[in-house]
């Protein structure tokens, strides 16, 4: 792809090299001493010595191959694989593309993003970049980015994954309800081909387990006492509008106050005693591993939240089920909201 020209209403960030490197034809100065490009821009070690850019961060499904005795001295590289398509998960890599950044600049290198086309990965990770170290929004960066460089279109599903960086305060926590969220979505997708799921989606057994033991308040089967959840592992949800919810008008304003029945349930990341039930069937009941009481349903399609809201997949723990079980006095709220 050639991106010689560059943008005719640039912005006034870019810096004026922009114009004598964009001779190279494959990449651009979008922020000082950041450059986006495409594949090609990695053929030519001439055009990246020219440019001074001693650092790579290839954002594609190859690693690209410097011929033998062209190698640019000194070059820093780093290669996340990652494929063009909204299911990537790129959000779990974001941490380590914006630090390779960071540090380069911070050494005085610049820097080349590049990913095949120049125009959706490399733009999602520069976008990323550019959030994290002005603490502005996805749209302010991406914004920006588009304006320097009108091509620059990422998929959709990468726009999603930047909206949570943002949600997240520009850190992956891997902890958090979001991520988790996240995680159990991009599986879904692939259901139901899936054959296991990733062992890191499961919480660990509160039963067989301490981990996890200075969480403040554990879940326990009303019935037989076993040990279910802890509250790290509920992935709270913004209330929905009740009964407005499920009628299916399109009219129905978001923020209207409910009336209508609120949470009756736990929607919880899936916990290691569920493992054997979850596999090969698109929903279910989830029953105590103990008791074999009935607690709550799991559904990789999602279900509805007595609040009205959807969440997907869903694994839902009936909170009549279930007793709280306090650890500490505790302030204030224990659960996250998503
Ligand atoms: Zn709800
Ligand atoms: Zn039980």
């Amino acid at each position: 792809m050639l991106e010689a020209q560059g943008p005719s209403g640039s912005s006034d960030c870019r810096s004026p090299r922009a114009s004598e490197v964009s001779y190279a034809g494959q990449m651009l100065e979008v922020l000082p001493q950041v450059y986006l490009g495409g594949a090609a821009a990695v053929s030519e070690p001439d055009h990246l010595r020219a440019a001074g850019i001693s650092a790579v961060l290839t954002v594609d499904s190859e690693e690209p191959s410097f011929q033998v005795g062209t190698e640019v001295e000194g070059l820093r590289r780093l290669f996340v694989p990652a494929l063009d398509r909204p299911d990537t998960d790129l959000l779990s890599h974001l941490d380590r593309c914006v630090a390779f950044i960071s540090k380069a600049r911070d050494e005085g290198r610049a820097v080349l993003v590049h990913c095949h086309a120049g125009v959706s990965r490399s733009v999602a990770v520069v976008t990323a970049f550019v959030m994290k170290t002005n603490l502005v929004t996805f749209e302010e960066a991406y914004g920006h980015l588009q304006s320097v460089k009108p091509d620059a279109k990422m998929n959709e599903g990468f726009e999603r994954q930047l909206k949570l960086y943002q949600a997240m305060g520009y850190e992956v926590d891997t902890s958090s309800a979001i991520y988790k969220q996240y995680r159990l979505q991009v599986v879904t997708e692939k259901y139901p081909e899936l054959q296991n799921i990733p062992q890191e989606l499961f919480a660990v057994d509160p039963a067989t387990t301490l981990e996890g033991s200075n969480d403040k308040v554990l879940y326990k089967c009303r019935k037989c006492r076993r040990s279910l959840f802890r509250s790290s592992s509920i992935l709270d949800h913004n209330e929905g509008s009740g009964p407005e919810a499920f009628v299916h008008k399109r009219m129905t304003l978001p923020f209207m106050v409910s009336i209508g029945p609120r949470c009756t349930s736990y929607f919880i990341e899936p916990v290691q005693w569920m493992e054997f039930s979850l596999l090969g069937v698109m929903d279910g009941q989830l029953l105590c591993p103990k008791c074999r009481a009935k607690l709550g349903s799991f559904n990789w399609c999602g279900e509805q939240c007595s609040c009205g809201r959807w969440i997907t997949p869903a694994f839902q723990i009936h909170k009549n089920r279930v007793d709280e079980i306090k650890a500490l006095p505790v302030l204030g709220s224990q659960t996250r909201t998503i």
